[in-house]
């Protein structure tokens, strides 16, 4: 004959409610996973006790219990025509979910709601780069702020030397039912929101939330060629994940600095020539720079201002794909704003030939 509901609690059979619920919490207390890791035995006993506290504290389940429970063998079939057994009563499963069967529909009101993995969120931060370092590429140190484990508990949410305790209001089941008539709505425990233990003493430093806000500083390689708005995307260096979830990413968009010199468009580079207009008139050559030094620039005869001169390779580094993109040297032709006799001579000799 195995030991009633009320043998497990220790209680008598007439036990009043408060007595119930605090024999329940020593035992949950004594032993909860927690303060017994590794033990079966006391893994075993802690389920009979929530078991037990269950039904026990649930008026409509223990007048059940007492009824069936008090038939030893076959009992009568029970509501909705489920036929009880107590006789065969396996005790180590969970009389939760055969009296969830009778008052729950269909058992669902005592099965536990397993908290579903969460993946962490992703963060996104910026990394300021000069515009050479942008063509170069470079090692930058992107300081980030994260949500992490708290330090002072570990994570548990409860003060050291304290432990998150069985919740009174689900008996750890992470949900609760409201019976109606002969069925039962099951919902998650708004005391533990689903946990199954609440914490008494809350850690003094992250006020029970287990989490605390830190600083970390990741090492990020920038590829040469980055633009302004490039993101780039580190795996699992974000948030970290729930209940066994993968950590989020960590998104570092460049934000490059503009350069006196060079114009970006795509991976081409855009940059303005000074031409004399002798030179732009009777063609010539001219010095352009590029990010690897200035070349020496064939400039034709008859060039108009704004004339886009390709020199091919010497641009951006091509993020995707290999090489790079072009200097584009837009011609900008100078006019003189003083002139000596010889050249005002010339010019006005010019002036004449075009009028
Ligand atoms: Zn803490
Ligand atoms: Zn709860």
């Amino acid at each position: 004959m195995p030991e009633s509901l009320y043998d497990t609690l220790g209680v008598k059979k007439g036990a009043s409610a408060d007595e119930i619920k605090k024999a329940y919490r020593k035992l949950a207390r004594q032993y909860h996973p927690d303060t017994n890791q590794g033990d079966k035995a006391a893994e075993e006993r802690f389920k009979q006790v929530q078991t037990a506290y269950d039904v026990l504290s649930d008026t409509d389940k223990r007048k059940a219990y007492d009824r069936f429970g008090s038939t030893n063998g076959r009992a009568a079939p029970g509501p909705g025509g489920v036929n009880v057994d107590f006789g065969d009563f396996d005790w180590s499963g969970d009389l939760g979910d055969i009296l969830g069967g009778i008052f729950g529909g269909a058992g669902r009101g005592g099965r536990r709601a397993r908290p579903q993995p969460v993946r962490g969120s992703d963060v996104e931060t910026q990394v300021r780069l000069s515009f050479e370092d942008s063509l170069r590429g470079a090692e930058a140190k992107v300081p980030v702020e994260l949500t992490v484990a708290c330090s002072q508990c570990g994570g548990t949410g409860a003060e050291p030397g304290t432990a998150p305790v069985i919740c009174p209001e689900c008996n750890g089941r992470g949900v609760v039912s409201e019976s109606q008539g002969l069925f039962a709505l099951s919902q998650p425990c708004p005391r533990c929101r689903g946990n199954g233990t609440v914490i008494e003493k809350p850690c003094s430093k992250c006020h029970g939330s287990g989490r605390e806000r830190r600083r970390r500083t990741f090492s990020v390689k920038i590829k040469p060629g980055v633009k302004d708005g490039t993101k780039i995307r580190l795996k699992g260096k974000g948030e970290a994940g729930q209940n066994g979830g993968p950590n989020g990413d960590l998104i570092v968009v460049t934000r490059v600095e503009t350069s006196p010199t060079y114009e970006r468009r795509g991976d081409d580079l855009i940059v303005q020539v000074p031409v004399s207009f002798p030179t732009a008139a009777l063609g010539g050559k001219v010095e352009v720079p590029t990010p690897e030094g200035a070349v020496s620039l064939k400039i034709p005869a008859g060039s108009e201002d704004g004339k886009l001169l390709r020199i091919k390779g010497r641009g951006a580094p091509k993020l995707t794909g290999s090489g790079k993109g072009d200097v584009l040297a837009r011609v900008r032709i100078q006019v003189p704003k003083r002139v000596n006799k010889k050249e005002r001579e010339l010019l006005e000799e010019l002036q004449k030939g075009v009028g």
